[in-house]
């Protein structure tokens, strides 16, 4: 790898276009992937594109090419992300985030690992064990969680079904003493994908299955990569602290619910069906759930046939399934039992890394950096519940994205009397920009930059009373049969006028979509249309608690400290629980926040072509996510504005020895005027802008200036 560019892999910044229009984006962004270089940045914002190969740009001699440099000092990388926030970490004692965003197979995962990467090859010089116990753990992690979370699908052959956010906990030093995984929503594959990815998933991602009595599960035989998987996860779980009867627990559940998933029921013609007389095809099946899960036998059977009501007062009766609820009963355990189980597993690696032996000199608190990796925007041919969080999420994550980098950036040119400049300028020294000893903030010709704020879609969702989530809880907790159809017919009263909803209902003449069934949300990043068809259930997410008992009474003891709820007595258990949708939306409003109060960095990556292959950046397909990410806005209010601006007094701390006016301290009467004679000795006054509290740098070269003869002293 080289350390410099030349012209011909095109500008390594977007900023440095000569126009910001669609096609110079997209000519720079394919020259520069043709040339194998796959990142560019937008200011401090990288873009990112899927080169689906491997390419000599990672380990650890390109990590020591990063290590400590400025973020313009070298190509573009993840590293120089990495390192810029563990930097800025650092320097100023600021919790920090790198949120990485990308539809399906954009390669947001595969990022997040180099920044995990980044981050444990630079950290610990003096090897002290217990950080070396937590960069092991943390980039172990990685590979438990993908055993149990990832999926193939049509889009990503290692597709992350659920989000992840994880806090790098950092000492004083700067050291990773600890860190803490959020997971959210993960999807419960078993039944979001086909049969025969279910299969797939439990045979590849699941190793444990291989070592059961195969159920007619059309199990291949196993060949050396998932051989070599299978050891390198239960490797994994060893380091992380999992236990040998652990290990062997996960395994058995895992085993529970592929043979739990192959019941099936039939109703006894010659018998009364009101009295619930079903029957098993497959007896077998149940003694081997039994025995897995370490449960009573026919305790297991009375649980998939029947459930326990309370029928006023104390009393409590049993009432037959239909082997319809029978099926719906089985499938809502198995997801349980497997929900359960990924968050067990999350639980005992938080366990595992949570910060010990903190120094008491810094009162224990730790500087953070988080690393978000979220599931990209998603769009399948029928689009259900779950891609509706995913989307919902995306929206959000959108939002904040406005906020941070946007609308922020805006708002603060005008809070510090900032005049702008105008769009579509070049980012070169521009004479209107005030500088040298002309401090009162001049006037730049003015232009907001236009950009779609999507914040009427997340309202459309999260919105109390109104919002789809309210009327799909307020679906879900009316008594008596409530169907899809009219939580959609619902819908379309309360939204006929939003300019982002519609169905076929409010829009008959549009075939696309289906009567009754269909609605269509017209996201940000494209229109996507929805299908209610088990909206209600999978919001509801209800479990009989006769399964929870029963699990909650396995003599597993693994098993059972997944189920605690299992103790409650079928009289008590009244509460409605919070749907999965409202859990979901809780989490997200608790997620965005967290990320608002740290200093932001954004990873923004791209797919380069639906079909996985190297070497192909199918144009269309590019524009579209440039479009959606809003990445020429971004362009563009980074052109208007500054690569960086700083606080006078921070500004003169890191640079006042480069001047002699300004060493050891200034007589200058303000620190603003302090900054002004330093930059001007420098000959850098024309690259900035003096704003009321701050200074505005507009190129990175400036920074780069000035570290150098920081560094030369
Ligand atoms: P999802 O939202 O479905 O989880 P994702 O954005 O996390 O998708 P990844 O799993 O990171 O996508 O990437 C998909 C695949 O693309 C990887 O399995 C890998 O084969 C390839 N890939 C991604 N990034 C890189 C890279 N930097 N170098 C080489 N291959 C990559
Ligand atoms: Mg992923």
């Amino acid at each position: 790898m080289e350390d410099d560019e030349g012209p011909e892999c095109g500008k390594p910044d977007f900023v440095l276009l000569d126009q910001v229009t669609m096609e110079d984006f997209m000519e720079n962004l394919k020259l520069r992937f043709e040339k194998g270089r796959i990142y560019t940045y937008i200011g401090e914002v990288l873009v990112s594109v899927n080169p689906y190969q491997e390419l000599p740009l990672y380990g650890p001699e390109a990590i020591a090419r990063y290590q400590g440099r400025e973020l313009y000092e070298r190509p573009p990388h993840l590293y120089a992300v990495a390192n810029a926030a563990y930097r800025a970490m650092k320097r100023r004692s600021r919790d920090t985030c790198i949120v990485i965003s990308g539809e399906s197979g954009a390669g947001k995962t595969e990022a997040s690992k180099h920044i995990m990467q980044y981050i444990a090859a630079v950290t610990n010089p003096s090897q002290r064990a217990e950080v070396e116990r937590v960069k092991d753990v943390l980039l172990k992690s990685t590979c438990v969680l993908e055993a149990f979370g990832n999926a193939r699908t049509n889009r990503n052959h290692n597709s992350s079904r659920f989000g992840k956010y994880m806090d790098i906990n950092f000492d004083f030093k700067g050291d990773p003493v600890g860190g803490h995984i959020h997971s959210y929503l993960l999807e419960k594959v078993l039944r979001g994908c086909e049969d025969e990815e279910l299969q797939e998933l439990h045979l590849q991602r699941n190793p444990a299955v291989y070592n059961f009595t195969r159920q007619g599960a059309g199990l291949n035989v196993l060949d050396t990569d998932e051989k070599s998987h299978h050891q390198a996860v239960t490797e994994a779980m060893r380091v992380i602290g999992f236990s040998p009867e652990e290990v062997a627990s996960v395994h058995r559940i895992l085993a529970a619910i592929l043979h739990l998933g192959n019941i099936e029921f039939v109703e006894l013609e010659e018998n009364n069906l009101e009295q619930g007389h079903l029957a098993v095809t497959e007896e077998v099946l149940v003694d081997h759930v039994a025995e897995l899960t370490a449960t009573p036998r026919e305790l297991v059977l009375r649980c998939l046939l029947a459930r326990t009501v309370a029928s006023g007062g104390r009393e409590v009766i049993e009432k037959g399934h239909t082997a319809a609820e029978a099926s719906y009963a089985r499938d809502a355990c198995a997801k349980a039992v497997y929900q359960r189980l990924f968050e067990w597993v999350v639980d005992r690696i938080n366990h595992v890394m949570e910060p010990r032996d903190r120094d008491p000199r810094r009162d224990g608190k730790d500087t953070v950096i988080g690393v978000l990796d979220i599931y990209g925007f998603e769009v399948f041919p029928v689009n259900s519940f779950e891609q509706f969080c995913i989307n919902y999420c995306n929206e959000k994550l959108q939002q904040l994205f406005i906020q941070l980098i946007l609308k922020q950036e805006q708002e603060e040119y005008e809070r510090e009397g900032i005049a702008w400049q105008t769009v579509g300028a070049r980012p070169s020294l521009n004479p209107r920009v005030p500088g040298g000893r002309e401090m009162g903030g001049g006037t730049v010709l003015g232009q907001q930059v236009e950009y779609f704020n999507n914040a009427t879609i997340v309202d459309l969702v999260e919105r109390p009373h109104r919002g789809i989530l309210a009327v799909l809880d307020e679906a879900c907790s009316t008594a008596g049969p409530i169907t899809d159809r009219i939580f959609l017919q619902t819908l379309d009263t309360h939204h006929r006028h939003h300019p982002h909803y519609t169905s076929r209902q409010l829009c008959p003449t549009d075939k696309t979509m289906e009567f009754g069934r269909d609605f269509r949300i017209k996201h940000y990043a494209g229109d996507v249309t929805y299908s209610v068809e088990g909206f209600i259930d999978k919001n509801r997410d209800f479990l009989f608690q006769d399964f929870k008992r029963l699990l909650y009474n396995s003599t597993d003891p693994t098993l059972r400290a997944m189920w605690p709820d299992g103790q409650q007595d079928i009289t008590e258990v009244t509460k409605r629980p919070l749907t999965a949708g409202t859990l979901f939306k809780n989490s997200m409003v608790a997620l965005v926040e967290n990320l608002a109060s740290k200093e932001p960095f954004y990873v923004r990556c791209i797919k380069p072509n639906e079909d996985k292959v190297a070497g192909k950046l199918d144009e269309g397909h590019c524009r579209h996510q440039v479009a959606y990410l809003g990445l020429l806005e971004n362009v563009r209010v980074r052109r208007a504005g500054f690569a960086s601006r700083q606080p006078y007094p921070r500004f003169l701390l890191r640079y006042k020895m480069t001047c002699e006016y300004t060493w050891p301290n200034h007589l200058l009467g303000s620190d603003k005027a302090a900054v002004g004679a330093l930059l001007e000795q420098h000959g850098l006054h024309g690259d900035v802008a003096f704003g009321h509290s701050k200074l505005f740098i507009r190129s990175p070269r400036t920074l780069v200036t000035l570290e150098q003869s920081r560094a030369c002293l």
